[in-house]
Order: C-alpha cells, then sequence, then structure tokens
C-alpha cells in the first residue's frame, strides 16, 4: 500500500523517489517535504472510521503516516499521542476569548510534544534496517528518541549541550540512550550529529533535518480538529481560528501546518486555522526573519530560560515562516519574564509546563493585547513539554513555599 510519493524539497521543488534515504536537498540542503498519496488515503480512510478507532494513540492516523504499522503493541512507542485537549475555561474567560484550549502535549510517555516526531523515526529507522539512530537534541527530542528506540529495541546516541536541564539528561541515561554531553551550544551539537551519522553509518533523527519528524509533529493537528469535533461520526473535522505554539528550530509549527494542509487536501476540514509561532526574544531568529519581511534566516547567540527553544540558527525556519505566512498567522516574540508568568497562569488550569510549553500561552496573551486575535475566537495553544522538565525554572516562577513548624498556631500565623 503507497501512502507516500517521495520528497520534494521545500526550496527548489526538486523531486525524490520514497526509496532515496536522504534527508535534505542535494541542490540547497533545503528541508525536504514527504508526498503524501492523498487520492488514495481518501479511499482508504475517513474522518467517521479514524473516531470509530480503539487505538488511544497519534497510531489512529496511521493511514495517514508515511510509515507501515511498525508493531511493538502495547509499549511507549504505541502510547504517543491523543494527548488531552482541555478547556481552560478560566484563563480564556479573562482574556475574553470565545474558547481557549491547551493541547498538553506534556503528557506524553517522555513528557514532551517530541514523542510524536521520534515515533514515526523509530518507525522509519525498522523499516529501513538501520543498527544505530542519533539525535542532537537540547533535552526534549534526545529523551523522546531514547525512549522510543528503548521501546523498540534500537540502539541510540544522543548529543546534548552540556548545560541541558538535569532531569532531560536523567531521562537520556534512564532510558539506555548513549549520552555525550558536548562542551558547546546545541548547534555544535547538531553538527557534530551530522558529521558522526556520516562517520559511524547511523539514522540521524535531526530536528528540521529528518523528514519524517514533521510527520509525526502532524499528529497534533489531527487530533486538534478530531477532539474539537462534538459528534463522533461527523464527516468533517472542526478547525480552531487560531493556533499557537513555540518555535525553535522551527519544527514543530512545520509539522502542525503539514497536518492542517493534509486535513484540508482530504476535505476533512473546512478552514485552515492561523499558525502563530512564539519565540523568546532572546532566541528570535525566525521572528526577526518574519518582522523583516525577509525569506532567509540570519544566526543569533541564543540566550533564554527556555532551553527547549533556544536555537542560535534554526533548521526549519523557512518553512516555519510560511506556516505562519500562508495562514494568516505570525511569528512574534515574548520576553522569558511573560514565559514565567505564563507557567503560574496555567498552573490554574492544572497544566504544568516547562518553559518552551508555556510560552505559546505567552504568546497568547500578547496576542490579545495587541488585537491579533479577536474576542470570541477558538484559539488553542499548544503546551509542548512538561514542568517536570526544569523544576528550577518552575519554582523561579512560582517562588518558595514557607516553612512552618508543625503547630496549629503556626499554621494559622503563616495563613495569616
Ligand atoms: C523542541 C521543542 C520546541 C520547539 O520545537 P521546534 O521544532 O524546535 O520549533 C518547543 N517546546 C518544547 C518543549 C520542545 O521540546
Ligand atoms: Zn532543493
Amino acid at each position: 500500500m503507497v501512502k507516500f510519493t517521495g520528497y520534494q524539497c521545500s526550496i527548489c521543488g526538486e523531486q525524490y523517489g520514497p526509496d532515496e534515504t536522504i534527508s535534505v536537498c542535494l541542490n540547497d540542503a533545503g528541508n525536504l517535504d514527504l508526498v503524501l498519496e492523498v487520492e488514495g488515503i481518501r479511499k482508504l480512510s475517513s474522518p467517521d472510521q479514524i473516531s470509530a478507532s480503539q487505538e488511544g494513540s497519534m497510531w489512529r492516523y496511521l493511514p495517514l503516516l508515511p510509515v507501515d504499522d511498525p508493531g511493538y503493541p502495547n509499549t511507549a512507542l504505541r502510547a504517543v499521542g491523543w494527548t488531552p485537549l482541555l478547556k481552560a475555561n478560566r484563563l480564556g474567560a479573562e482574556l475574553g476569548l470565545g474558547e481557549l484550549w491547551l493541547k498538553d502535549d506534556g503528557r506524553n510517555p517522555t513528557a514532551s510534544f517530541k514523542d510524536r516526531a521520534s515515533a514515526v523515526v523509530v518507525a522509519r529507522a525498522r523499516e529501513i534496517g538501520v543498527e544505530t539512530v542519533v539525535t542532537a537534541s537540547t533535552g526534549n527530542a534526545g529523551a523522546a528518541l531514547a525512549g522510543m528506540a528503548a521501546a523498540a529495541g534500537l540502539p541510540a546516541v544522543i548529543l546534548a549541550p552540556r548545560t541541558a536541564p538535569q532531569a532531560k539528561v536523567a531521562q537520556l541515561l534512564i532510558f539506555g540512550a548513549r549520552v555525550m554531553l558536548v562542551e558547546g551550544s546545541y548547534d555544535d551539537a547538531f553538527d557534530l550529529s551530522l558529521k558522526a551519522s556520516k562517520a559511524f553509518g547511523w539514522y540521524c533523527r535531526n530536528t528540521g533535518y529528518n523528514p519524517f519528524t514533521a510527520e509525526g509533529k502532524k499528529t497534533a493537528a489531527y487530533e486538534i480538529c478530531e477532539q474539537l469535533t462534538p459528534a463522533r461520526s461527523a464527516a468533517t473535522w472542526a478547525a480552531p481560528q487560531a493556533v499557537f505554539v513555540s518555535v525553535g528550530d522551527g519544527n514543530i509549527i512545520t509539522g502542525l501546518h503539514k497536518g492542517f494542509k493534509d486535513l484540508l487536501e482530504l476535505g476533512w476540514i473546512e478552514r485552515m486555522p492561523r499558525l502563530y509561532g512564539v519565540q523568546s526574544s532572546g532566541s528570535a531568529a525566525v521572528a526577526n526573519a518574519y518582522r523583516a519581511g525577509s525569506s532567509t534566516i540570519e544566526p543569533v547567540r541564543a540566550v533564554t530560560l527556555a532551553d527547549s527553544i533556544a536555537v542560535d540558527l534554526p533548521r526549519d525556519g523557512i518553512r516555519a515562516l510560511r506556516a505562519a505566512r500562508e495562514t494568516g498567522g505570525a511569528i512574534f516574540t515574548v520576553e522569558d519574564q511573560a514565559i514565567l508568568s505564563a507557567i503560574q497562569a496555567l498552573g490554574r488550569e492544572a497544566v504544568f509546563a516547562e518553559p518552551a510549553g508555556a510560552a505559546s500561552y505567552a504568546g497568547v496573551v500578547q496576542a490579545v493585547e495587541e488585537g491579533l486575535i479577536g474576542s470570541g475566537e477558538q484559539v488553542v495553544a499548544v503546551i509542548t513539554g512538561s514542568g517536570l522538565k526544569d523544576v528550577p525554572a518552575a519554582m523561579r516562577a512560582a517562588g518558595e513555599a514557607l516553612i512552618i513548624e508543625p503547630t496549629l498556631e503556626a499554621l494559622r500565623a503563616a495563613l495569616g
């Protein structure tokens, strides 16, 4: 059953066959889009058929994915996605929005959105028979690859900056990957991973490099639409008006764009949501290009507490710009202080986000202030990672707890 027919360069349009094992375009190193067999998929599947699926994971969308069923039933690999879409009634009302929804992707097996990409990459790795997978990572992509590789019994090597948060490094080690912390930035780790995959024949998962990552990430767009649809047997799904997500390399927003485009092309949704990418003002390479009206990305020296989106040279920036421009959205920045406030605000909806995960909500707040979204609109903020990933950042947002003697008087005094 042919579901994808090849690759197309997102810059020069060059086409490559489905059996090629390249990662980026041979002419210009452009990111490759996977070309799906849309007609075939339309015959094979439908919204009501998928909504009837018992598969409580992203694998319910297998007919729309460019891999075959990977197997590994009842493993972490099969537990990725189908994360809760929570209605944030209080925050939404305060902002004057029609509806505000939080897609809590911190609730994935390794606690970040990256599991979606790594699950599809590991499925692909098994199909093409590779022996070792590698990725550069600020932490989450590595944890996700290490976790998914563990579920599939596949050796993994992870290269992360030495400054990665401790919880993420612990995950890498616990999932049994070979972990190397490099004396340098994420971008240094990225360059090293490319050299290493060439030298040792490893299969490279890098975000914005491996074309299959966006195919995994697109499943969140499918889920948002399916979950917003009230009737379980609807012929079409419901798309929100605007979706907010944080941007580092720009691969998540690219994946979401791909997902909504797939659904639109299939006729399964009726409108394209406006996609808003949110960067930290300290790591704003894509937002700078957006503001300048440019289509080329100039690197920055990234400094932000939101480590998952600290990227000097975004590897999927051009497609990220397109995701915003082609949908009538935008890419803009928020201050780190606003990200800390967003962590605290999300807590009131029982969502615990790491800084990069909360940045999307900080973006919603700012977009309301700037009039980018209107009152009454239906808005989704994607929460891309769990707060347990970076407890020191959470403590900076929350402040310290009171410490008291174990007496009623002390408690009464403290309650003040
Ligand atoms: C990787 C990551 C992002 C950013 O995704 P990009 O594809 O790099 O833009 C945002 N939030 C979290 C928690 C991440 O791990
Ligand atoms: Zn090209």
